[in-house]
């Protein structure tokens, strides 16, 4: 399976220049790359292969004046970023013509030197070493400091620079990790995530929300607001960005750091894990949205699920269409939906549910089933944690609705443009 490990590095303010530098080639890379894909769509002509669009926008423009600079980056960081291009409309196509299942994938994006997060990356054509002294070694970068938080369990076949919001530099690294399959555990169990307890086991265990974000809440509201006193375009402004994006990040961090933990407890103590498949895009649209954001149900399942794969654990999600908090778990009667506020319930065969542990106990019950109807195998085939942002695919906002799909490519520019695309 192929994992990521990320590490924080250090540039010196040399290497931040030289970062720079190479985050603005490959984001105009892709940006005239998906210009001139999208004017030759424009004008009717056939969709420029990749072999042709790496010649156009990289080594015919490296002979140009206006683009002599791009020699100036290794020359994989920009095949990289075209190999991001290929791989968002290749998503893209393919979610069109419905090959590609799950949530609609819009077309490829413009770039911006505004975005977020700007990355490279290196494969190992690039030559990039860790180096005996535990630097990271990037062509025409540098030798980058780097705290080892953990040792890479094999040689990484890629690394990722990364820079984030809040100006931190992250180095993450792909990595063919064999699986370590846990000595077999006896219990399987069934998850009900919810607001007011994160997660309620089918055996009963109840983990309370730590809710991260809104014990943050007053700090994040006193440095937005002083944000928003600073004048547009000012050196203390962008300060004040940076630190309103510190403080999110710290709150992310925090959560990830906690859902990593309570998933493997989890994965290790029970040798399947059934979750209910929750639409969480169409609850974070309704009144509970900061609440359901906070929790990050999507982000904890996806961990079960890959440390399943890897632990060598079964892991299934369970329709969400079925009434897992109306049904009694004992005689299997349906007894009608159920305000949010009844928190137990008599059934009338007699027995008495705790809401949330009843619906728990569904979900394993209906686990089981699902993964004997497959004869004991994998539900649904592990995933990888890895590339995911990678490929510049920005998924539409409502994947929930059934709009019906476009029959044509149509190619949004975004607001993103960067114009003048110089880095
Ligand atoms: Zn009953």
């Amino acid at each position: 399976m192929q994992l990521r490990y990320n590490y924080r590095v250090y540039p010196t303010s040399g290497q931040r220049e030289a970062l720079g530098r190479a985050f603005g080639c490959a984001r105009v890379v892709f940006n005239d790359a998906l210009r001139a894909r999208q004017e030759a769509w424009e004008l009717g002509l056939p969709y420029i292969c990749d072999g042709d669009l790496s010649k156009q926008v990289i080594t015919e423009a490296k002979a140009t004046p206006q683009r002599a600079w791009l020699g100036e980056v290794s020359a994989v960081v920009l095949q990289q970023a075209l190999a991001d291009l290929n791989v968002a409309y290749r998503n893209f196509f393919a979610s069109l013509s419905g090959k590609r299942k799950g949530r609609k994938v819009a077309a490829p994006r413009f770039r911006s030197r505004k975005d977020n997060r700007q990355a490279i990356r290196f494969t190992a054509n690039a030559r990039f070493r860790v180096l005996d002294n535990g630097r990271l070694r990037l062509p025409k970068i540098g030798d980058l400091a780097v705290r080892w938080s953990r040792a890479l369990p094999a040689a990484p076949s890629s690394v990722t620079v990364v820079m984030d919001a809040a100006g931190r530099y992250f180095a993450s690294f792909v990595v063919q990790a064999a699986d370590e399959p846990l000595p077999p555990a006896d219990a399987e169990v069934g998850i009900d995530l919810g607001l007011t307890h994160f997660t309620v086991l089918s055996d009963g265990t109840k983990v309370a929300a730590p809710r991260f974000l809104r014990k943050a809440a007053r700090k994040l509201r006193r440095l937005q607001q002083a944000l928003s006193r600073k004048q547009r375009g000012s050196n203390n402004r962008k300060k004040a960005v940076v630190t309103v994006a510190k403080a999110h990040a710290r709150v992310a961090d925090t959560r990830r750091d906690w859902q990593h933990k309570l998933s493997t407890e989890i994965i290790r103590d029970n040798q399947a894990v059934y979750v209910e498949d929750l639409c969480v895009t169409g609850l974070a649209r309704t009144r509970l949205a900061k609440s359901v954001h906070d929790a990050g149900w999507s982000q904890f399942v996806a961990m079960l699920e890959y440390k399943a794969a890897r632990y060598g654990r079964t892991f299934a999600k369970i329709h969400r269409f079925a009434p897992t908090s109306q049904r009694c778990s004992v005689c299997g009667r349906l007894d009608g939906p159920k305000p949010l506020n009844v928190r137990s319930w008599t059934c009338p065969c007699g027995a008495v549910h705790d809401r949330d542990v009843n619906a728990a106990t569904n979900v394993l019950a209906a686990g089981r089933a699902e993964s004997l109807n497959a004869c004991g195998a994998q539900v649904r085939p592990a995933p990888v944690p890895a590339p995911r942002r990678e490929a510049g695919i920005r998924p539409h906002a409502a994947p929930c609705s059934t709009r019906s799909t476009e029959a044509i490519p149509v190619l949004q520019g975004g607001e993103n443009v960067n114009a003048t695309g110089t880095p």
